[in-house]
């Protein structure tokens, strides 16, 4: 029998968790979001009610539908706020530290049944379930950006991962009214394992000057019909998570056709992670992105 899931905590705020926490409330679940500052929170949630605003102007929900979503959601500060949650959706920078350190501190305050889960998009879901006190009660539950419109959501089950834990996975994503693939544990799962490697070649065909920023993003649109360009996509994933996913891949797999692109890297050492800091492949401070190559 899966276990009954009505509160739902969600660690860290942004553009991943802002989306996990609207989607959770209209669903009609108790959120508590919980990020590092007030601030990180307070923008998280002009976010959100911005983003439910938007539905409700192309009645998509309606705006009673709306206030009940932000009535649903709660902010934490400290993860003590987050101890009587039925499920904790870790969502946090793509840093295996950072997220051991959360688990850490998450298990100090959880309750013993709560599920815990991490929406990582590539780190080994076994790997942080050991960093618990539950790897039974730990699962992969991997959203899509932006996660309102997307309809999939991977399910990754670490080596321990119950089966009652499994089913209430599935039955909250359910719920959400989204689809799943099940993937085994391996480093960047099936989404990240096939889209990632081909975003780090549209670079490499940028770092080779084979084509320009615009020549790449054009092409990939209207030769094969992708709705973004791979530069373009890379900049709304975050440049600092596509790395971060690209070095998984490379040290996971052991194998050199997933070395990430060294104009990548130069990308988020400058601090370029695409729309999130204004700058990545394209420069969003005007009011046209414009291409930075
Ligand atoms: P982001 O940079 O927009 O947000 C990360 C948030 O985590 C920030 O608000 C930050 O302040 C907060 N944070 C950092 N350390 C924290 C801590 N110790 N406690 C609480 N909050 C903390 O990143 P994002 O794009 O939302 O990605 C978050 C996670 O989701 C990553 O694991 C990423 O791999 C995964 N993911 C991202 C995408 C994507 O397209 N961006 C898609 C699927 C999954």
């Amino acid at each position: 029998m899966a276990a009954m899931i009505r509160k739902v905590g969600v660690i860290g705020s942004g553009q991943m968790g802002n989306g996990i926490a609207h989607v959770a409330a209209l669903a009609g679940f108790d959120v508590v979001l919980n990020d590092l500052s007030s601030d990180q929170l307070k923008s998280a949630m002009a976010i959100i009610n911005s983003n439910l605003s938007r539905q409700v102007s192309k009645k998509i929900i309606t705006e009673d539908a709306r206030d009940k979503a932000l009535a649903h959601i709660g902010q934490a500060e400290s993860l003590d706020g987050l101890a009587d949650c039925d499920l904790v959706i870790e969502t946090a920078v793509e840093k295996e530290e950072v997220k051991r350190k959360i688990f850490h501190a998450l298990c100090a305050v959880l309750k013993p049944e709560a599920i815990i889960a991490s929406n990582t998009s590539s780190i080994s879901i076994t790997r942080l379930a050991s960093s618990t006190d539950r790897p039974e009660r730990f699962i992969g539950i991997h959203f899509m950006n932006p996660v309102p419109l997307m309809e999939l959501v991977e399910l990754i089950r670490g080596i321990a991962t119950d089966d009652a834990t499994f089913d209430a996975a599935k039955a909250f994503v359910g719920r959400l009214g989204k689809q799943i693939a099940v993937s085994e544990d391996f480093p960047a799962f099936i989404v990240n394992r096939i889209l990632l490697p081909m975003i780090n070649e549209a670079i490499y065909t940028l770092y080779e000057g084979v084509g320009n920023v615009e020549a790449i993003d054009a092409a990939m649109r209207l030769g094969a019909h992708h709705p973004m360009g791979p530069l373009e996509l890379a900049d709304f994933i975050g440049l600092d998570t596509c790395l971060s996913i690209m070095q998984v891949l490379h040290e996971g797999l052991a194998d050199s056709k997933y070395r990430p692109c060294p104009l990548l890297v130069k990308y988020v050492e400058a601090g370029w992670l695409g729309r999130k800091s204004q700058r990545g492949f394209y420069d969003y401070r005007g009011e046209k992105p414009v291409p930075t190559r």
